[in-house]
């Protein structure tokens, strides 16, 4: 028995993900407390407020967190309209940590969870004993179940084509900028690109998103030139499923970023694995391959990589993470890029996402670890599983309450390639296992 029952279960970060968590713990009766280190809800999506979301709406929202809200007169948006990030945070994240009410607490970072009394060593007391969060104001807050939602969007991956920042990545200072896709509706912005050579690094949909707005940009300021860095060797599925997308805005970005690449706009370069940063005070950089290629006279460069998470903090609770993913052991079969190239992901919950720690899971877009495609809706129902668990509710935490969408990449659905043609998989077999070797699988993509 659960002896730790009156206790909160805290919730870290009030994201998407976190925010949902909360509301499906309450609606079940139990007391959940949101820590989020922003000054606000949603703190990480309004750094990309400017960005319009491909998914519509009607997936951007938690069941729970609609029946919480409508209590307070909400009204769903459009389920169709696909909002920025500013009008997700507006017209859903912070009306619902206001309807959560002081459960929701800001300005909070927590930097260490553990277990009463003991580190991650000692066995005994594992299943009775709480666990602690620790804050960055020295509080210790006891818990009875702890959901690490904390996201990955603070933790980008560098330039560097092997995972460490390149040589001089991070003495480039501004000019490399990492996780940003630039908001070119904004003055500033299109004149810090316009007219400029800019590199964009990454091949998801962060990478898509920026390269189809500076294109529209070098068609409106003479001298912008884009150049697109890939590790891979050809374009693969970087495109999408475009028409057999079941998400339309999604299939969309890769379209307009394969005209782009046909229109001459964005010049690709493959095979280019950043190893250096070189740049002579106020000129312009030069990037510099692991195999001596050079791309020279290079202003600006985005780095579009994806995300990792932060596992630092985590040291003294048994977490059990996959070897190349760092997301939970039976949850890294189903998203893995290497098996799983179409990108489509199938639904999970607390079963996946658990641990050897009694009562810690990790939820959203932090228990992807480094796979790209994570969407807010598979993370809506990783939570409402992982509520029917701590509830004890096992065959509810073990059912599968979602369709997710496929991405028209897999099982020859199409694929897009420069051409704006469809090519079929490379794998030609479902979802998915590929036949020929992946050489980048999460090709520094996120899924955003
Ligand atoms: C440009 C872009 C476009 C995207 N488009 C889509 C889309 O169309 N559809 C979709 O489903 N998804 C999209 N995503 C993915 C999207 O980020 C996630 O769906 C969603 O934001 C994940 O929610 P989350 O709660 O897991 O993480 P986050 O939104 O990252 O929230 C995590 C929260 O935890 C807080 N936090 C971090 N560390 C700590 C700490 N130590 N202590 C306390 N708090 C902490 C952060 O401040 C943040 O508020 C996009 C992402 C990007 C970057």
């Amino acid at each position: 028995m659960d002896v730790n029952v009156e206790l909160p279960v805290v919730v870290i970060g009030a994201g998407p993900v976190g925010l949902a968590a909360a509301a499906e713990l309450a609606e079940r009766g139990m007391e959940p407390l949101v820590l989020e280190a922003g000054a606000a809800p949603g703190a990480s999506v309004r750094q990309w407020g400017h960005v319009r979301l491909f998914s519509p709406w009607g997936w951007l929202t938690d069941p729970a967190a609609e029946r919480l809200l409508a209590r307070s007169g909400w009204t769903a948006p459009d389920s169709e309209a696909c909002p920025t990030g500013a009008e997700w945070v507006a017209d859903y994240l912070a009306p619902l940590a206001a309807a959560l009410g002081n459960r929701v607490r800001t300005g909070v970072r927590v930097v260490g969870v553990t277990r009463r009394g003991r580190d991650r060593v000692v066995d005994a007391g594992r299943d009775s004993e709480p666990l602690i969060v620790r804050t960055d104001g020295g509080e210790r807050i006891t818990a009875r179940a702890v959901v690490d939602a904390s996201g990955t969007w603070t933790t980008a991956n560098p330039l560097g084509g092997d995972g460490l920042p390149a040589i001089g990545e991070l003495q480039a200072g501004r000019r490399v900028r990492a996780a940003a896709i630039p908001d070119l509706s904004d003055p500033g912005e299109r004149a810090r690109y316009g007219g400029r050579h800019v590199v964009v690094a990454g091949s998801g949909h962060s990478a898509l998103t920026a390269l189809a707005g500076l294109a529209a940009l070098a068609r409106e300021v003479p001298g912008t030139r884009v150049s697109w860095v890939l590790r891979r060797s050809g374009f693969g599925q970087v495109f999408g499923g475009g028409d057999a997308d079941q998400l339309p805005a999604r299939g969309a970005l890769g379209v307009r970023a394969s005209e782009a690449v046909q229109a001459g706009l964005v010049e690709p370069v493959f095979g280019f694995r950043t190893e250096r940063v070189e740049q002579v005070e106020g000129g312009p950089m030069v990037l510099i391959s692991d195999e001596g290629h050079k791309i020279d006279d290079v202003d600006e460069v985005l780095v579009l990589t994806g995300f990792r998470p932060e596992l630092g903090w985590l040291s003294e609770v048994r977490t059990e993470l996959d070897a190349r993913l760092q997301a939970p052991v039976r949850l890294a079969p189903l998203i893995d890029p290497n098996v799983h190239s179409c990108g489509t992901v199938y639904p999970h919950g607390a079963a996946e996402l658990g641990h050897p720690e009694p009562g810690f899971y990790l939820a959203g877009m932090k228990s992807y670890g480094r796979a790209p495609t994570f969407l807010a809706r598979t993370g809506y129902e990783q939570v409402r599983s992982i509520a029917d668990a701590l509830t004890g509710d096992h065959e509810a935490a073990a059912r599968v309450e979602l369709v997710l969408s496929e991405t028209g990449v897999c099982g020859g659905a199409g694929l897009f390639d420069a051409t704006g043609s469809t090519a079929g998989t490379e794998s030609g077999s479902g979802c998915c296992g590929p036949a020929v070797p992946v050489e980048d699988p999460v090709g520094g993509a996120s899924s955003s």
